[in-house]
This record gives structure tokens, C-alpha cells and sequence, in this order.
């Protein structure tokens, strides 16, 4: 019988996703002409989808969009893509979260001071394709600890590391480790966003009190998939659901399971997690008690705001 309902001190929407659809909903009520969001404007179905109902566009690349205004999602784009919106007359609106913006402004100093840049991250994700593209010529990526630790020795370049916003910080900080022992030299930026942060530690605090956690967000979010498998490594049992209509109450007859955890990734808005409450509540025939989490553990690992 489920009987507690445990909620991360720190969950959903970020500062830079709320800035986004911030900048999203002002420009698709204001512009003249037709809108245009590049990709999605953040990773999730719902959100997306309430744009789609207000007229907006979505596009998967500026060659489709012909006329009007284009607006640049929170994950940032690579600096030519924006040049040629404007050469092809578009008006640009650009919500790249601050903190990606953080990330162009490193590399770009750093290539001016003569810095080779290895950015630890997802190839194919947009963060990354537009991080490549401000230093196309000085910058590798590598996707995983493997790739990176095969880099060429590189003796005689000024080397630098930055790395995904949403990385695993636990995994990450053995990474840099082993980086800096095969790069002594190695000058090491630490661009995992403040948001990335708490929501981790959160979910560390969270995991080891519940025998199971469910992380709400889209499977396109690269933070909420983090978020479900540190849980799933903790308490066996971490779910990434993206919404209530996921939970089945199959998985609570006749199971152990007495707690769940709640969690949702930065680009999950709140109705969605105030959804997965309310059937959990319905679940347990409103007998689980709904208990709200307070962080106790120092956020000392990232050094970007958010
Ligand atoms: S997860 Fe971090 S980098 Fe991404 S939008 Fe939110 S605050 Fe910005």
C-alpha cells in the first residue's frame, strides 16, 4: 500500500526554460507576421504543444522558414544559423539560456587565448551543435569518458575542457579527474548549469528514502532522463514518466512499494507533476501522505548561476 509520497526539494522548470517561454509567449502575442520557434523551444511535449495551439510554427532547420519572426530555443544555436536567418530577412528572437550563452562566451575568449577546446557532451544534441559552432576549427567533442580519454596526447597545445550543461556531476568529476592525469595542463571549465545541480542533488537526497522514484519530463529532456536513471542506480527502481497517463496502478497492487519519489526535469512545467500527485493520492485511495522535501546538502560542485 502506497502510504508516502516524498516530492525533490528541487524540481521542474529552470531559469532559463521559464525565459524562454517567457520570450515564446510575449513574441507569438506581440510580432506581426508568422512565428517561428527553431526546434523545440524546450524538450517537452506539452509545453511544445501549447505553441502549436497559439499559431506558432515550429521549424527543424532556418532553410524551412521563409518570412517572419524565428525565435532561438533555450539549447542555442551555432552563430552562422543566426546570420543566415537575418541575411534571409528574418527578425531573430534569441532565448538561449544565459548559461549556454555562458558557455560561447568561454570558448570564445579561450580560442582568442590560443586554447584547444575538448567539450564533453552529446554530439547530436542542439546545446552541443551550437557550442561546435562557435570554434567549428578548435573544438572536439567527445561523448563519452572512452572518446575523451583517446584524444591524442596534445603535448604541445593549450588545452581546455567545458562540458554539457546537463552532465552527470558525480560522472563528470571522475572524468575531469582522469582528464587532468592524462592533460596536466589542462584548464578545466565548469559549465554544468546551476539547475543540473540542484535538481541532482536533490534527487541524491531523494532516492535512498523511496523504494521508487518517478522523474516527469520527455524523453527528448536530457536532463530529466539523467534525473531517472541516478534514481533508478540508487533505489532500483527510477521511472521517466512524461505524465500521469503513464502511471499504471498495476505497479502498486499487491507490490512492496509504501513510497514513491517525485522528481521532473527543467523543462517539466508544474501542472504536470501536480498530475502525477493527485494519481498517486487517487492510488492510494488518498491515504499517502504528500511530503514536500527540503534540500540539506551544500550545492558546491557546479560554479555557473542559474
Ligand atoms: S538546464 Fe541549465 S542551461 Fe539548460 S536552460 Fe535550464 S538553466 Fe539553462
Amino acid at each position: 500500500m502506497l502510504k508516502k509520497i516524498h516530492i525533490a526539494s528541487h524540481h521542474g522548470f529552470c531559469m532559463g526554460v521559464k525565459r524562454a517561454i517567457q520570450f515564446a509567449e510575449e513574441t507569438s502575442e506581440n510580432a506581426v507576421g508568422k512565428v517561428t520557434i527553431l526546434n523545440e523551444i524546450v524538450h517537452n511535449e506539452a509545453v511544445v504543444e501549447k505553441f502549436k495551439q497559439r499559431g506558432v510554427e515550429q521549424a527543424s532547420s532556418v532553410d524551412d522558414v521563409t518570412e517572419g519572426t524565428l525565435i532561438i530555443s533555450a539549447h542555442g544555436i551555432a552563430p552562422d544559423i543566426i546570420e543566415k536567418a537575418e541575411n534571409k530577412g528574418l527578425s531573430v528572437v534569441d532565448a538561449t539560456c544565459p548559461l549556454v550563452t555562458n558557455i560561447y562566451d568561454i570558448i570564445t575568449e579561450a580560442v582568442k587565448d590560443d586554447y584547444y577546446i575538448i567539450h564533453f557532451g552529446n554530439l547530436h544534441h542542439e546545446e552541443t551543435l551550437g557550442i561546435v559552432g562557435y570554434a567549428p576549427d578548435r573544438i572536439t567533442v567527445a561523448g563519452s569518458e572512452e572518446e575523451l580519454l583517446s584524444l591524442p596526447e596534445w603535448k604541445d597545445r593549450k588545452l581546455g575542457l567545458t562540458v554539457q550543461t546537463t552532465a552527470h556531476i558525480e560522472d563528470f568529476a571522475i572524468v575531469e579527474h582522469k582528464a587532468l592525469a592524462k592533460w596536466p595542463h589542462l584548464k578545466v571549465f565548469h559549465t554544468i548549469c546551476n539547475a543540473t545541480t540542484k535538481r541532482q542533488t536533490a534527487i541524491l537526497e531523494l532516492a535512498p528514502k523511496v523504494d521508487m522514484v518517478l522523474v516527469v519530463g520527455s524523453q527528448s529532456s536530457a536532463n530529466s532522463k539523467r534525473l531517472a536513471s541516478i534514481s533508478n542506480d540508487i533505489c532500483g527502481n527510477g521511472k521517466l514518466i512524461g505524465s500521469a497517463d503513464d502511471i499504471l496502478s498495476s505497479w502498486f497492487e499487491n507490490s512492496a512499494i509504501e513510497s514513491v519519489g517525485i522528481s521532473a526535469g527543467a523543462s517539466t512545467p508544474d501542472f504536470l507533476v501536480e498530475d502525477v500527485i493527485k494519481k498517486l493520492v487517487e492510488i492510494s485511495n488518498g491515504h499517502a501522505e504528500v511530503i514536500q522535501l527540503e534540500s540539506k546538502r551544500k550545492n558546491n560542485i557546479s560554479r555557473t548561476a542559474g
